[in-house]
């Protein structure tokens, strides 16, 4: 496997601010809800005792990790499209595009870590974080 040593700036091509109820969607606001939420569901289930409470739990679990990662990493991939986070704290769906410096190959985020080109598996580098 190639050295992941090299920075590649992607474009983003696809920018849209994620609104509910007319409002911006802010990332404080999206860990408040889920906060509550798997508080709402610990809570039911010290009284109900009731084991499928844990397995639904694990929903504002999840989503309460990935918010937190957003603010911290201020994006997060997913497939094709990603979430970002600005620095006021406004959530956006964008989609990010780049090509391989090396064959100019479409580029794809493989995970949070690195993007890989489509051409060849071998080329891969570290996302430019701006
Ligand atoms: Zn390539």
């Amino acid at each position: 496997m190639k050295k992941k040593n090299e920075k590649v700036k992607l474009e983003r091509v696809y920018e849209k601010a994620i609104k509910i109820f007319g409002k911006q969607l802010k990332i404080t606001r999206v860990i408040l809800i889920f906060s509550a939420l798997l508080l709402y569901f610990i809570a039911l289930y010290y009284e109900t005792k009731n084991t499928t409470l844990i397995f639904l739990g694990i929903i504002p679990f999840a989503a309460l990790i990935l918010s937190i990662i957003l603010l911290q990493k201020k994006i997060l991939y997913f497939g094709e499209y990603s979430f970002e986070c600005s620095n006021a704290g406004d959530v956006y769906l964008t989609k990010l595009k780049g090509n391989c410096p090396i064959c100019k190959g479409e580029l794809k985020i493989a995970n949070s870590e690195y993007i890989q080109c489509q051409k060849n598996k071998e080329h891969k580098f570290f996302l430019y974080e701006n």
